[in-house]
């Protein structure tokens, strides 16, 4: 176990893995213990099947938490769901939970959401934690200061079992971001500008650790939002040290340690922090205040360009035959057909009030289908408690019930043919929003909202009220 005694400073990485560590395997990979694991429909069912079929039962069912949020449809909830798909998925994971007595938030629930989403927001999600989960994107939960990791089938197959992975072990890129960013930039940016310098597989044998004075400033959604996207640049893993921000985020929280528990986990939290004087295999560093609204031109996350820059790039790479650009051609002015706001990567409560800035008193251009997806029933409920569905409903956007939705196509929101969407989810690969030859721009939820409107890629600052610009 790690020990607050004499010791040699460390990152947070390395000590949450200390101390996760059972043993070491033969194959020289290390045991970890997994402190939450979160389920969902997707990745579950040959998982339960493999437990069956050996005879064996959960082993921590208490640390095990899920959700329906891939295939849920986002109209309407009424069972059975008409995608046979669909409903089987959801059954089987309720059948499963039911009997190896794993806590389930049905579409039905107020709870559901996005797996992502949920975990944060209910206060399972907590510093020097090790998390799981069936979804590349589980690195969201480095936010509070956790350890979590995307894991596949066979491995949610050992983590139900055993309450363990076997990994090995990353090395530990520090990336700063210092200073202020313009109005108009948000996190996505920064994440999108990181992806784009480092590249797709930078990161690739990596925790990413992200710090710095734009880092520290930014609230817990908004380091979600960079965390999300570290599998994106390669990094297994992305995480905050956890602040005084994380932990009034997490006070009062359903899971969260209550009284003075909660204290006597602060004063832990604190120490799991990377020391001041750690070192790290890699540093890199960015200046904040030279990010710009960015939006993906490619076929991947890191192709990628500030809204007012030219694309870069030679002809031969496929991206611009999929995507239709040329080299030198800009992303402003790109028509839209689709314009979506959710996903885990910006599916919260404040991705909604921003986008909802932008578009009060505007009308959704005519040939623009728009859709707003809240992550979670809580960030629906939320939502409509502040107002926000009316602002959207009146500007012509359809107002939706929690799901992953399009940010891939495993239900009915789908791109048709070579539609092209603007969008706040994380990925844009050939094919992931359902149609296999529909186009993805990534870009922030207020730029979704400034294309919604104009019905084109805009920069979202020549849209914003002087006060905000
Ligand atoms: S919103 Fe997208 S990335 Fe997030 S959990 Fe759902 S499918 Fe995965």
């Amino acid at each position: 176990m790690y020990s607050s005694g004499r010791r040699m400073a460390n990152t947070l990485f390395q000590k949450v893995w200390n101390a996760h560590a059972v043993r070491t395997l033969p194959s020289g990979q290390t045991q970890l213990f997994v402190g939450l694991h979160l389920i969902h429909e997707v990745t579950t069912p040959q998982a339960f099947d493999m437990l069956r079929q050996n005879g064996w039962r959960v082993a921590f069912p208490g640390r095990t938490f899920g959700t329906v949020d891939h295939i849920v449809p986002t109209r309407s909830r009424t069972r059975p769901f008409l995608d046979v798909m669909a409903e089987e998925m959801s059954a089987s994971l309720e059948r499963n939970c039911r009997e190896f007595g794993i806590n389930l938030w049905t579409a039905e629930e107020e709870d559901q959401g996005i797996v992502h989403v949920i975990g944060p927001e209910l206060g399972l999600t907590q510093p020097g934690m090790t998390i799981a989960c069936g979804d590349s994107h589980t690195s969201t939960h480095g936010a509070l200061g956790a350890v979590a990791f995307g894991i596949g089938t066979s491995q949610v197959r050992d983590v139900l079992a055993s309450q363990c992975l076997s990994l090995d072990p990353l090395k530990v890129r520090r990336i700063d971001v210092a200073g202020q960013l313009k109005p108009g930039v948000y996190a996505k940016d920064v994440i999108l500008t990181i992806i784009r310098r480092l590249g797709v597989q930078g990161g690739v044998g990596f925790a990413y650790e992200y710090g710095g004075s734009t880092i520290d400033g930014m609230t817990i959604d908004e380091r979600m939002t960079v965390c999300n996207m570290s599998i994106e640049g390669g990094a297994r893993v992305g995480y905050v040290n956890p602040d005084e921000t994380t932990f009034r985020f997490l006070r009062g929280r359903r899971f969260a340690p209550q009284g003075e528990a909660f204290d006597r986990a602060v004063a832990w939290w604190r120490e799991i922090a990377s020391d001041g004087n750690a070192s790290y295999d890699d540093r890199v560093a960015f200046d904040a205040s030279a990010i710009e609204p960015t939006v993906t031109w490619g076929i991947n996350p890191g192709q990628s360009v500030g809204v007012t820059e030219p694309i870069a790039g030679d002809t031969r790479d496929e991206a611009f035959a999929f995507m239709g650009f040329a080299p030198g051609a800009r992303v402003a002015g790109t028509k839209i057909d689709v314009a979506f706001i959710g996903s885990c990567t910006n599916g919260r409560l404040s991705d909604l009030e921003v986008a909802a800035a932008i578009v009060r008193g505007h009308k959704v251009a005519p040939h623009v289908q728009a859709l707003i997806v809240p992550g979670s029933q809580a960030v629906r409920r939320a939502a409509e408690a502040r107002g926000l569905h009316e602002v959207f409903i009146e500007a012509g956007f359809e107002w939706r019930g929690p799901g992953c939705s399009m940010c891939l196509g495993m239900n009915p929101d789908r791109l048709q043919g070579r539609q092209v969407c603007a969008s706040s989810s994380n990925r844009n690969f050939k094919g992931r929003q359902g149609s296999p030859t529909g186009r993805t721009l990534l870009m922030s939820p207020a730029m979704v909202a400034a294309a919604a409107i104009a019905g084109e890629v805009v920069d979202v600052r020549t849209m914003m009220e002087p006060a905000h610009a």
